[in-house]
């Protein structure tokens, strides 16, 4: 089946069925055929997809979604980390109308907008203190890669010129989206091995995570080593490095692995000290999830380069965005002989229709007291932790903020993982479909990221079905 598409079984797609209504006229198997013959998903093993029932989602209420035949799921990992405050959101959905109303696009090339300058202000007021400067984009990917470029060319174009630098540190199993600059500092050897020889390399700092230190140190007898190790390379390369790139507080992507505390005040030390920058992917952590609204918070840092993406707008629309301080864009103005421009953008950067759900998506954050509210959902979470941790297959449940990772593995004591054939991870998300719960596994570590609209109900409805699923694709109730 999987290398068979053929393309003789599959109906024209262009049946007037379909383009009248794709979602009320078009049977489940036809669209289940359709999407077999054209769909190629992201990061998703085709070969089992094509061997699986897919799951088609059409519509969505707060929490949950509901797919085709109107089965309902509990939206455990926000649609990919990117909802907010729930979906079919009355505001935000408004806000994209109003602007609908006026205009669905326009360029920042050149050209400004209403949204784009409120958005900008506003994201500016609400970061960490000196980021004043907002370059619009479309998604996490373009944020980091635009902070990259930027800091490398800025560098190149300051008072006193430092055209040696060249090199960025980022740590190990490190996701910072899947462009070439980003998959450079990409550490994830699943994901980036492959395009090594295409990529720039990139100084390597060890994995701050202390259930599999990398060192094999304990904490806090380590005194925090794995910062040392970041000062050594940037002692060893002197007036090299162009930044440190770093997901603070949480690595996601690598299994919700949480840095120890002070680890990013470090890192913001080190920089200073060592006179270079420091990059913040906020893409995954931003917009509330760790309980403030930019993770940088929690540890009073101010970065060089802070970049959102996902939660920017609520979850609902491709939007993202790169802040810098004032120092950094000073480097790009000159006078007009002395080329100092920033050449690049991404055609839809900094939207319309996105800036306006981002606008509401912040005063969402002000009118349900979003944060405010968060401290109790915390707890209730880490109480569900515990009592994973009780289960003979986890090995750490870790957690800051709404986010969490539930790492399994086959023996608790070793921290030794199950065969990765088993795609254990896999299979219990899977099978917590049949409990009316939504989530995807990072390997084998059971994410949880629900909306931050959450309530206690249905985080428990949705602790419980994972507890479920877990027991019963394990066959090992809580012990
Ligand atoms: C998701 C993610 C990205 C990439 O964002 P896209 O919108 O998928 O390009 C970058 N950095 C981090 C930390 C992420 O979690």
């Amino acid at each position: 089946m999987s290398d068979s598409p053929g393309r003789s079984v599959v109906p024209e797609p262009t049946s007037t069925r379909a383009a009248v209504d794709p979602h009320r006229s078009v049977s489940r198997a036809d669209l289940i055929q359709w999407d077999h013959a054209h769909v190629w998903h992201p990061f998703t093993p085709q070969a089992a997809w094509l061997n699986d029932d897919p799951l088609i989602i059409e519509r969505g209420e707060g929490v949950y979604l509901f797919d085709i035949e109107g089965n309902r799921y509990l939206d455990g990992v926000s649609s990919l980390w990117c909802n907010v405050h729930g979906h079919h959101h009355p505001r935000l959905d408004a806000a994209i109308r109003q602007q609908l109303d006026r205009m669905a696009h326009s360029t920042l090339l050149g050209v400004s907008h209403p949204g784009a300058i409120e958005l900008s202000r506003q994201l500016a007021e609400r970061a960490p203190e000196g980021l004043s400067r907002v370059f619009l984009s479309d998604s996490g990917a373009t944020a980091v890669e635009v902070a990259l470029k930027m800091a490398f060319q800025y560098w190149r174009q300051k008072a006193n010129p430092e055209p040696q630098r060249t090199r960025f540190i980022a740590l190990q199993e490190a996701y910072h989206g899947d462009t070439l600059g980003d998959v450079s500092l990409g550490g994830l050897d699943a994901f980036h091995e492959m395009f090594r020889p295409l990529l720039f390399p990139t100084l390597r700092a060890p994995l701050p995570h202390c259930y599999h230190c990398p060192l094999s140190l304990k904490r806090p007898e380590c005194g925090m080593a794995c910062l040392a190790a970041v000062e050594k390379l940037l002692v060893d390369h002197p007036g090299e490095v162009v930044a440190v790139v770093v997901e603070p507080l949480v690595q996601g992507a690598a299994g919700m692995i949480v840095h120890p505390e002070g680890y990013l005040k470090g890192l913001r030390e080190l920089t200073k000290r060592h006179d270079t920058l420091l990059i913040a992917d906020e893409v995954a952590v931003g917009f509330g999830r760790t309980g403030r609204l930019f993770a940088c918070e929690h540890e009073q840092v101010s970065p060089d380069f802070l970049c959102l993406a996902k939660g920017i707008t609520g979850g609902y629309l491709p939007l993202a965005a790169t802040l810098t301080t004032q120092e950094i864009y000073s480097a790009f103005v000159g006078d007009p002989h002395s080329d100092k421009t920033f050449f690049h953008g991404h055609t839809y950067g900094g939207n319309p229709l996105g800036a306006a759900v981002a606008l509401a998506n912040l005063e969402v954050f002000d009118e349900e007291q979003t944060i405010e509210r968060m401290p109790e959902k915390i707890e209730q979470l880490a109480g569900w932790l515990e009592q994973f941790r009780r289960h003979p297959h986890v090995g750490e449940a870790r957690q800051k903020g709404l986010m969490a990772g539930i790492e399994l593995v086959q023996d608790r004591e070793t921290g030794q993982p199950f065969p990765s054939i088993n795609k254990l991870g896999a299979r219990i998300c899977r099978h917590a479909r049949k409990h009316g719960i939504l989530i995807r596994p990072l390997g084998d570590v059971l994410v949880v990221m629900p909306p931050l609209s959450i309530t206690a109900t249905e985080l428990d409805e949705l602790m419980r079905a994972m507890l479920l699923s877990l027991e019963e694709v394990t066959g090992c109730p809580l012990s």
